[in-house]
C-alpha cells in the first residue's frame, strides 16, 4: 500500500510529456473586470504607447508591418513577428492584449500570439476562456514547458495583462549552461507563473537544449495568423544578479 504522502510526492513530481492532454487542467479563477491602462511607472522604457511603432521592426529589419489603430497594435497576419529595436536581458515587462472576438478556431487555432523574450523563451498568448488545449499551450504558459498555475484569463474581446519578471540564462565560457532563464508572470493580476527555471529554448514538440546566446536580445511578439491585439507595452531593466 502507498501512504498518502508518497502519493503527494509522486503527483508532485510527475513528469507529463510536452504537450500532454492527459494532465490536469489549470483551476480557472476570474480576475475580476477588465481595466484601462495606467500609467507606465518614470523609469520604464516604453515601447508601445498607442500611437506609433517607432521602437519596433519586422523580424528582417525592415518596418514593422503590423497595424497601429485607435491606442493598440493588430497582428497583420503572416507578416511576421514585430522584434523590438533594442535588446534586453534582465527585465520587468508589462504588456496588454486582447483575442479577436467572436472568436474563431479551436484550440492553438484560437487568439494565438506570444511573448518571446529575448525572441527565445516564449510566454503563450492564446485565448484560453473556454477553449481547451494542452496545459503547456494555452494562456500563462511558458509554452511547452509549463501549464499556468490557474487559467485566469477573460473573456475573448477583453484586455488581459502580463506583468512579467524575467531573469536571463547565464553561460560559461565554454558556451555551456551556467544558470537556467527564469520567469514570474502574473495574468491579469493573477500570479502564474512562479520563478519558473525554463528547461530551454521555446520549441513546439522539441526539447532542445540551452545554446549560447547574447545578454542582451529584442522582444518579439509572434504572429501566429490571427489579429490579436496589443497595447501599453513598458519595459524596466534590471540589475544583473538581482
Ligand atoms: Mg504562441
Amino acid at each position: 500500500m502507498i501512504g498518502t504522502l508518497a502519493l503527494l510526492v509522486m503527483a508532485q513530481t510527475q513528469q507529463w510529456p510536452q504537450h500532454s492532454l492527459d494532465r490536469p487542467r489549470p483551476p480557472v479563477v476570474d480576475p475580476g473586470p477588465e481595466r484601462s491602462p495606467s500609467r507606465p511607472p518614470s523609469d520604464a522604457i516604453v515601447l508601445f504607447d498607442g500611437t506609433n511603432l517607432s521602437q519596433w521592426r519586422a523580424d528582417d529589419g525592415t518596418a514593422a508591418r503590423w497595424i497601429v489603430r485607435e491606442g493598440y497594435v493588430e497582428v497583420k497576419p503572416h507578416t511576421g513577428m514585430l522584434v523590438s529595436a533594442r535588446g534586453f536581458g534582465d527585465v520587468q515587462l508589462h504588456i496588454e492584449w486582447r483575442t479577436p472576438t467572436p472568436p474563431q478556431g479551436e484550440s492553438q487555432e484560437r487568439g494565438n500570439s506570444g511573448v518571446f523574450l529575448m525572441g527565445i523563451y516564449e510566454l503563450q498568448v492564446l485565448d484560453s476562456y473556454q477553449n481547451d488545449t494542452y496545459p503547456d499551450g494555452q494562456a500563462g504558459a511558458i509554452y511547452g514547458e509549463n501549464p499556468p498555475l490557474v487559467n485566469a484569463t477573460r473573456p475573448p474581446g477583453q484586455w488581459q495583462t502580463y506583468d512579467v519578471v524575467f531573469h536571463r540564462p547565464h553561460f560559461k565560457a565554454d558556451s555551456s549552461l551556467a544558470s537556467p532563464a527564469r520567469m514570474t508572470v502574473f495574468l491579469n493580476g493573477v500570479l502564474v507563473q512562479d520563478n519558473f527555471e525554463l528547461v530551454g529554448p521555446t520549441a513546439n514538440q522539441a526539447r532542445p537544449p540551452y545554446r549560447a546566446h547574447a545578454d542582451k536580445l529584442p522582444l518579439k511578439l509572434q504572429d501566429h495568423g490571427n489579429p490579436i491585439r496589443y497595447r501599453n507595452i513598458w519595459i524596466r531593466e534590471l540589475p544583473e544578479g538581482s
